[in-house]
């Protein structure tokens, strides 16, 4: 791989990263690509961008955490592990009036997708025909219907994408060497089986990672590159920058460079060329700035609400001031 500076702008300008859709990504072709000089590695990205996706719209979620606290994974960045004493309140499963009246509300705020999450290891078999009515409900808003609850098995999977739901969020969270640096209570080939289960069922896999958590510039290639060499590349990717949260092993943790966030879009960006990629968790500690880069650099779709699961993220407010400067409609 060559150092950055000894790569010539007219010669990487030159090169073609228009890569289609790959299944065979390389980590040496990953890292030059992060090693790129920033406005060559923008600009690339973003004209990728376009040849696939209108570059001026964006694509919004609203969160809604269906059952909160109390979960048994030790997932380090988790306030809803009930591994760390965070002071969250824990809350059983929504009653579906209060989900509907949530979902409704963000379909009036102008959300395409309802996002529920419920801080589970796995969905349990006894849930299940309470989570598909939910599903149900929420698709009669109007409204596209996207789940995370942990692991699924392959029937689990099936009877989801019988009851309407549309997306299944489960992120890999990082390289599979980092891992257990992150969580031991389950492994990487756990993440990788749901996945399985959830593509086969036909169901829309949501799955990206989180970077900010003390991981190597190596790390955040490989975790790009799990995603990308998947049989299909997931059709939403989020890329979350961590999010401190007191009372959890990462409180303390050292902060990444916005920049290398901003890579990290740019090339998970020209890696799935197709994919919607969600500039996730962390936009609350991102000026308006940093948010018109990473929209540059191929993000389209954001959360939109005041909450994400547990944390804070910018007010709707803040949200439409910045589409309005930057020309950006909802898609
Ligand atoms: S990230 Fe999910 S699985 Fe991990 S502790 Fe939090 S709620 Fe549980």
């Amino acid at each position: 791989m060559k150092e950055i500076n000894e790569i010539k702008t007219s010669e990487t300008l030159a090169v073609s990263y228009d890569f289609g859709e790959r299944h065979d990504f390389q980590i040496e072709e990953i890292l030059a690509l992060f090693a790129l000089p920033f406005n060559d590695l923008i600009f690339k990205a973003a004209e990728i961008h376009r040849k696939f996706h209108d570059p001026n719209k964006v694509q919004i979620s609203t969160l809604l955490s269906i059952k909160t606290g109390s979960c048994p994974e030790n997932c380090k960045y988790c306030p809803q592990s009930a591994h760390y004493n965070t002071g969250l309140e824990k809350e059983s499963l929504m009653e579906m009036s209060k989900i509907l009246e949530a979902a409704n509300a963000a379909k009036d705020a102008g959300a395409s997708r309802f996002c529920m999450g419920a801080a589970w290891r796995n969905l349990h078999d006894r849930d299940v025909e309470k989570i598909c009515a939910i599903v149900d409900g929420v698709k009669k808003t109007g409204l596209e219907t996207c789940m995370t609850l942990g692991m699924l098995t392959d029937a689990q999977s099936k009877k989801l994408k019988e009851a309407g739901l549309d997306y299944y969020n489960h992120n890999i969270d990082t390289s599979p060497e980092f891992y257990s640096e992150i969580i031991t209570t389950r492994s990487f080939e756990d993440r990788l089986n749901t996945l399985k289960n959830v593509r086969e069922a036909g169901l829309n896999v949501c799955s990206g990672g989180i970077v900010g958590m003390g991981e190597k510039l190596e790390d955040r290639a490989k975790m790009l590159i799990i995603l990308a060499n998947l049989p299909q590349h997931p059709q939403s990717v989020p890329i979350n920058m961590l999010v401190k949260v007191a009372g959890t092993p990462m409180d303390k943790i050292e902060e990444l460079d916005q920049f290398e966030f901003i890579r990290t879009i740019a090339v998970a960006r020209i890696m799935m060329p197709k994919s919607v990629v969600r500039l996730s968790a962390g936009r609350e500690n991102m000026n308006e700035q940093t948010q018109a880069l990473c929209f540059l650099a191929g993000a389209n779709s954001i959360f939109y609400g005041e909450k994400l699961l547990t944390t804070a993220n910018p007010e709707m407010e803040r949200d439409q001031n910045l589409f309005k400067k930057l020309g950006i409609n909802p898609l």
